[in-house]
């Protein structure tokens, strides 16, 4: 098969390819070329015209099963959870995000997941997760039962890693500071996780937005800041040079803030008032760092994209990626650069760089296709022409075309 457009951005932050094509064999990419060079015999060709070819996204920070934001929550038991993260997990996909790090959710729902897509059961992204997130007794969101797991000392955290690794989880997620900025674990604690994954060849994901915690981690040698808003120059060079990567999620900082206006302005009866109030506060601040991301990420740090959408799913797309970017180039980025942190950042930080992440031969034909000329609009990312998965085409029901 031999896809074509216009412009093809192989992912890499800086190449733009003009009227060239891709051929997908087996699932791989196997050239990529000038397509009336690659025309042979009766090899179907889909000639997508003003559009872009670029490769699947991921979304480096995502929670397929945030149950715990739904209006009904007490009536997630554990099968209603697995419906929703497939649910979140399949509209995923459809939009063009074919891998994705699950950044905390029920243990062994994101592996029983991927042992479905094995089997062939179901149509999902490729799935890199932590199962539950460490928290300190009362910390950061604690109350996600089944979602998090309150530990405390070096040694229940140490046990704790070695658990959670040993029901699969590619990734250890820590939660360092509270919403507030207050610090959670000790440095002697961050140590003993860091020391004890590292150990098992796994990475730690922390949560972690304010000081001193984030120094704290960065120290510790974790793998990436999830977050981070209130992050220094010296710590973002820091993080350079010890290869911990950003995950800023700022479009999720954006949602949250005009979500939490909403309430404060309508009233929601539904809601707290003086809770909204304080939130928009919160989200207020918090969004104000941001206007250092340029700065911060020119000094060399990885910056991954993440959309930790973790409300009511009814009103928001499972894996706003498209949107994320958009952020990124509102704060100075160009739409390649943009792109990068989406699919080549991405892939290297999963250590999936040898398959996934950029358009090149030898590479597993993850691909997507929007409308229009992505390399100059990063908006053509909201209009998802077509997906593949390992050169497979993902079907979507009707109603979500
Ligand atoms: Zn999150």
């Amino acid at each position: 098969m031999i896809l074509a457009a216009r412009t093809i951005i192989p992912g890499d932050g800086k190449t733009v390819l003009k009227d060239q094509a891709v051929r997908v064999q087996d699932g791989r990419i196997t050239a990529i070329g000038p397509l009336d060079s690659m025309r042979t015999g009766d090899e179907p060709v889909r000639d997508y015209g003003e559009a872009t070819i670029l490769p699947g996204l991921i979304d480096m920070h995502l929670h397929l099963a945030a149950w715990w934001s739904e209006r009904d929550k007490p009536l997630y038991d554990d099968y209603l959870r697995g419906y929703f993260a497939l649910d979140r997990a399949q509209r995923a996909l459809w939009s063009g995000v074919t891998t994705v790090r699950d950044m905390n959710g029920p243990q062994n729902l994101c592996r029983q997941m991927v042992r479905a897509a094995q089997k062939g059961w179901i149509s999902i992204p490729r799935i890199s997760f932590c199962n539950q997130a460490i928290t300190v007794t009362g910390g950061h969101t604690y109350y996600a039962v089944g979602g998090t797991v309150e530990r405390d000392g070096p040694d229940e955290i140490r046990k704790e890693v070695r658990r959670q690794i040993r029901d699969g989880a590619d990734w250890i997620k820590l939660m360092a500071s509270h919403e507030d900025g207050l610090q959670e674990f000790t440095q002697e604690e961050l140590n003993a996780a860091v020391d004890a994954c590292h150990a098992l060849g796994k990475k730690v994901a922390v949560h972690v937005a304010a000081q001193p915690a984030l120094q704290m981690c960065i120290d510790a040698g974790v793998d990436t800041i999830e977050h981070g808003n209130f992050l220094t120059r010296q710590q973002a060079l820091i993080m350079k040079e010890k290869g911990i990567a950003w995950v800023p999620t700022i479009y999720v900082y954006k949602f949250a803030l005009a979500w939490f206006q909403q309430i404060a302005e309508k009233g929601d009866m539904d809601s707290d008032l003086a809770f909204a109030h304080h939130q928009v506060r919160r989200y207020q601040h918090y969004l104000s760092f941001y206007k250092n991301f340029l700065e911060l990420a020119d000094t060399g740090v990885t910056i991954l994209a993440g959309t930790d959408m973790v409300y009511e799913t009814s009103k928001v797309e499972a894996s706003p990626v498209a949107k994320e970017l958009a952020c990124m180039v509102e704060l100075g980025f160009d739409p390649l650069r943009a792109i990068a942190t989406a699919t080549s950042n991405g892939a290297k930080v999963l250590g999936m760089q040898d398959s996934i992440g950029v358009l090149k031969e030898g590479l597993l034909a993850d691909i997507l296709v929007v409308k229009g000329d992505a390399s100059k609009e990063i908006a053509c990312l909201e209009h998802t022409i077509d997906v593949f998965q390992e050169g497979r085409r993902v079907h979507r029901p009707q109603q979500s075309t």
